[in-house]
Formats: structure tokens, sequence, C-alpha cells
């Protein structure tokens, strides 16, 4: 196959949020910026968000990003690293500002500030009482962000790839990374994008559960290529469950329901949010109201006929309020549960919503793994931002709109290190290695010859049924060893799909073939890693591993403090330290008060 070569001073791969704010760093400080992305733009999954992006303006309450990056590492149960969450906190103000000088049309308060909604999670003084702190429009902010970001890289003079799946990683004998192989989807032509950097953007890996809120594009393929090109994966045990999935459809139901009012009730009408966390209720963080509706659900107070799930209320709210701020949930409502929130509240479930690991980097957005002694040390030409990335700013739970503001300050962050790299003459365009395309034609090739084999939608549905049963809100030890078995199964079974189709144009089966093995060293990273890792901890949560005096919650932080770094090769597991300054899970939070910068 003829192979087409183009060259840019930076490759993004993701025009997501954080694909999109990476490359208006980049384009408007004059640099040749290609962003390939398998949707328009516009499409990618950033648009689904609904409840807001977190920052301390103090808009309506009191707030502090000290009290901002307090909730941050308490709520990723210690496993954040603080270095990069001091980054984001101390950040998010000035990237919300820029992005409303952007355009963004963000909902406003009487005096015409940002509007700004409470979240699960975020709290005042250090836990004492929830903050608004999330900045909203409506209910549509990964909407009007993801235009908003758009529109300005049309005038930075972004070159965008739209339809073109990236396919693998090219790295040089050094490890340095060169750029990447790609498939334009009309066509089916594969071209190779040099490039001096290469920014991974690819957003979330949802899709490989069976219940999930994320979009069908969410199939890890910025982890997938990352692992086949020998790059750790890091934290991949940690899935968040939503609480508020619609029953049945898997839809997400934002948070900002809760944060506007909402309340979580059991076949009794009981709100026993007020019995398991007695002092944020029904916005505790979301492992732990997903575990409370879990547990709901196996004692018998579930709803409907079958008693599988609870009812999320805001009949008590004022019409014009739902109206007002909650207008898209009234149609999901609608539209998926059958119900109007106005007169009737809605049948929810936990769902599979985010994935807090990745690809391992930096608080500077550069892809890091362990060389000698040392665990951190950055892959020449790589970068990664947004979910596909592990900073870890999430540690073992993310906190709602969090990510939002991820995909901001680290999409940006990393577009400064890249211009930074550049003009030092840290990174060169290095010649390309002559089996550059060789593995992604390989793969291409076996779908275009293979003569029998299973097909792609099988082979799917028994991966998402197995990360469903074995790696869901509550872990037991026996599913997950079965589970690490069963998909070592699956995987020899992805190695064998077959399409029928292998026309060139617009072939759908090869794509979904392709984005399925990116989907299986996802799965196989999380269910290997959570296997291991013989804790609580944030959304990990084990059966064998309950609450006792010497282990709360289950957390064994003398053996477990550490981060998974799951190797494709071998299904290997290492570890490495968390950041842990300045605040150290013994510590009270006064000594961040008291810390002065
Ligand atoms: C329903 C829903 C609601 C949410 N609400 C909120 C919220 O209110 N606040 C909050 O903070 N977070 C929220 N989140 C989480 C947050 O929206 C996501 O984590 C975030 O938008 C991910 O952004 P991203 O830029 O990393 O990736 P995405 O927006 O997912 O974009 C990924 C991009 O990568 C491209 N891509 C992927 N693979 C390839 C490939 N092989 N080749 C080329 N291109 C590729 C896609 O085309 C796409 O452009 C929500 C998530 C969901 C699912």
């Amino acid at each position: 196959m003829n192979v087409e070569k183009y060259t840019f001073d930076a490759v993004i791969v993701g025009a997501g949020g954080a694909g999109l704010r990476a490359a208006l760093q980049l384009a408007e400080a004059g640099l040749r910026t290609a962003v390939l992305t398998k949707v328009f733009p516009t499409r990618s999954h950033t648009v689904a968000a609904q409840g807001g992006v977190a920052a301390s303006l103090g808009n309506s309450t009191p707030d502090h990003w000290h009290w901002h990056m307090y909730d941050t590492v308490k709520g990723s149960d210690w496993l954040g690293d603080q270095d990069a969450i001091e980054f984001m906190c101390r950040k998010a103000n000035e990237v919300v500002i820029e992005l409303e000088h952007y355009g963004m049309p963000f909902d406003r308060t009487d005096e015409g500030k940002i509007y700004q909604r409470p979240f699960g999670g975020h709290s005042m003084n250090y836990g004492e009482a929830p903050v608004m702190r999330s900045c909203a429009a409506a209910d549509r902010t990964g909407h009007a962000m993801l235009h908003a970001l758009y529109q300005r890289n049309v005038r930075a003079h972004t070159q965008f790839f739209v339809e073109w799946m990236a396919l693998d990683l090219i790295r040089d004998q050094d490890g340095d990374v060169l750029g990447v192989t790609a498939m334009e989807m009309e066509t089916g032509k594969v071209a190779i994008f040099h490039a001096k950097a290469t920014i991974f953007a690819t957003g979330g890996a949802g899709r490989i559960y069976y219940s999930s809120t994320n979009a069908f594009i969410n199939t890890g393929d910025g982890l997938g290529m990352a692992a086949r090109a020998g790059i750790p994966l890091e934290d991949m045990e940690f899935w968040q469950f939503h609480p508020t999935g619609v029953a049945g459809a898997g839809v997400l139901i934002t948070e900002g329901v809760r944060g506007e009012g909402g309340i979580l009730r059991n076949c009794n009408g009981e709100r026993f949010m007020e019995r398991y966390a007695p002092n944020l209720k029904d916005l505790a963080s979301r492992d732990v109201v997903s575990r409370a509706m879990v547990t709901e659900i196996n004692e018998g107070r579930g709803c409907g006929p079958n008693k599988d799930y609870v009812l999320l209320d805001i009949t008590h709210l004022p019409p014009e309020t739902i109206m007002k701020r909650l207008p898209g949930i009234r149609e999901i409502a609608i539209q998926f549960a059958g119900v109007d929130p106005i007169n009737e509240p809605i049948p929810v479930v936990p769902t599979v919503h985010y994935q807090m690991g990745g690809i391992p980097t930096n608080y500077k957005g550069q892809v890091v793994v362990p060389k000698g002694d040392d665990p951190e040390v950055p892959v020449v030409g790589f970068y990664a931002a947004g979910e596909c990335a592990c900073a870890s700013v999430h540690g073992a739970n993310r906190l709602g709109t969090n990510s939002l503001l991820d995909l901001l300050v680290f999409g940006k962050a990393s577009g400064e290190t890249v211009i930074e790299d550049i003009q030092s003459g840290n990174l060169r365009l290095k010649p390309l290695p002559k089996d550059a395309a060789d593995l992604s034609l390989a793969r291409i090739n076996r779908l275009n010859t293979a003569t029998s084999g299973e097909p792609v939608a099988d082979v799917l549905l028994d991966m998402q049924r197995t990360m469903q049963k074995h790696a869901g809100v509550f872990r037991f030890a026996n599913l997950l060893k079965e589970g690490v078995e069963r998909i070592l199964q699956v995987e020899e079974r992805v190695k064998h799909t077959f399409i029928n189709d292998k026309s060139m144009v617009w072939n759908t089966a090869r794509i979904e073939a392709l984005e399925l093995e990116n989907m299986i060293e996802v799965a196989k990273a999380t269910m290997v890693s959570a296997e291991a890792r013989k804790e609580s901890r944030g959304a990990h949560v084990r059966d064998d591993c309950p609450d006792t005096p010497e282990f709360p919650n289950g957390r064994n932080d003398k053996e477990w403090l550490k981060h998974t770094l799951w190797y494709r090769e071998g299904n290997r597991l290492t570890y490495k330290p968390v950041h842990l300054k300045p605040l150290h899970p013994d510590t009270q939070p006064i000594a961040l008060a008291k810390r002065t910068y």
C-alpha cells in the first residue's frame, strides 16, 4: 500500500476539549499544527459534558484554591499527585476567565458574574459545607466550551484532519516519538504524520464496559497505541461509576441536578444518603453515592418491578428552575426514561463514566516512564492531556467538574511545554525509521486478507459483559481472578476477528475492528491492575478489603499508597510513588492553609 507523508511541527490526536486547547496554544504561537480526529471536532465527547467546570472564583460563596486542592486530594483518596493538583487548582481561575474571553457563553449571576453551582465533594473551608465552584452554561457546559475552542482554533489556522483515525505511534530506536500513522476513513488510505512533537488527547475508553455514559467513539485508541508502543498505562484499575445514569439506557443525568437540589430516594421514599453521608448527603463524592445506591438495591430497597434502580427526585423544585437550569436533563428524562421530571422522579443506576488512569504524564503534559532509578523520565517528543492522560490529578476518584478543568489546564500546559521544547532546540524533526508504517499496515492487512474468524460485534459484547461483571462498582476477589482469565481469552479472540466487507471507502467495519484492538488493551490493563491491588481505595472497592479499625474504608496506605504501571508485554505490573507534598493522609488540612506561597 502506498503511504503518503505529512510533516508538521506538532501533531495532536483528538479534537475534544484537551486537543483543542493544546492546538490553540500551538497555532497561536505560529507552529504548524495538525489535529487528527475520528469525528468532526464539535462532536467529541466533551460536547456531552453537562454540569460545569470547577474554579475557585468565589462568585456566589467564598472560595479559595487551597480548599479546591484539599477537596481534590481528599477526593482522589490520596492517590493524586499533589504537584499536579496544586498546578491545576491554582491555574483554574486563569483558564476559565480566558475561556470566557474566547466567547464561552457562561450563565450569569444577578451581578453579571459567571454562574457557579455546587457539586459533589467540593467544599468550603476544608470540608465544612458545600461550595459553589462549578462554572456552568445551563446543563450544556461542554457543548458551549467545545464550540468556543473550535471557533478560536479556526481563527488561529489550526489544520484539521477530520475523520482521520490515528493507528499507531511511531518510535525510533532511541524510543523517541516521531509522530503517528493514520487512516483516512473516507478512502481507507494510510498516511504518516511526521512531527517534532506528538500530543495525545484521545479521551476516555468507557466503551469497554457494557453500560456506559460515554460516546461510541470513546474506545481508548490513545491508550491502545501507547501500550502497543511499549508505554505503560497508569492506575487503570480506577473507573468512576456515575451515580445517575438513566436506568436501562445509561445516558447521563448530571450531578448538577443534585447540585440544584435533587434528592435520591429508595422504594420507601427515604432520602437514604442521609444515612451514608450525613454532612454532604446527596452531594457526597461519586464513589460514595454509587456504592450507597448499589447497597440500597442489593438490600431490597430498589424501585420498580425488579427493584433494580433508585429514584432521582426534583419534583419539589420550581418548574422555572428546571426549565432554566436543567432543560437538557428534562429532555433526556422524557426521551430516555419516559418521565417528565417536573412531575415524576427519574429512575437512575450507577453507570461507568470516567477513567481516572491513563498514559502517565507529569504536570507539564510530558509522557513519563520509569528508566533506571527514576520513575518519571520524559519520553522525547511525546505528550498527553485530558482523559487519556494520567497526570495524576484525579487519583483513585475524580471530583465532578474537575475533568473539564483538567482539559483546559493540561491542554494548555502541554502546548506550552511543546513550544518551550521546540524553541529551546530540544525537539527536532528526527529521520523516520524505515519500518515506520509496518505495524499499522500489518494490522490492516490481516483484516483485509482473513477468510474466516469471529464477528467483531460478538467479541466486543463479550469483552463489555466481562468488564461489567468482573470489574464493576463492587469488586470481588474471585470474580477479579476469573476476570483476568476471561479477558485474556477475549484477547485471543480479538486476534482472530473477521470482517466480511473488505471495501476501502467508509468501511466502518474495519474501523470497529481496529478500535476493538485498542479497547482490549485497556480492558486487560484494568482487570490485571485491579486484581493485583489488594485494598479498597476511591473507586476500587473490594469485598475482601472491608472497613476495619486498622484499615479505615479498607484502604491500606502502608502497602498500597502507590501508582500502578501496567505494561502490555507479559501483563507486567510495576509501581511508582505518589507525590505526597504538602499533604499527607495523616496531616490536618491546616498544613495547607498555613503554607506560604
Ligand atoms: C456524558 C458526560 C458528561 C460529562 N460531564 C462532565 C462535566 O460536567 N464536567 C466535567 O468536568 N467532566 C464531565 N465529563 C467528563 C469529561 O467530559 C471528559 O472527561 C472530557 O470531555 C474528555 O475530553 P478529552 O478532550 O480528553 O476527550 P474527548 O472530548 O473524548 O475527545 C477525544 C477526541 O479524540 C479523538 N480520537 C480518539 N481516538 C482517535 C484516533 N484513533 N484518531 C483520531 N482521533 C481520535 C476523537 O475524535 C475526539 O475528537 C462528562 C463525561 C461524559 C461522558
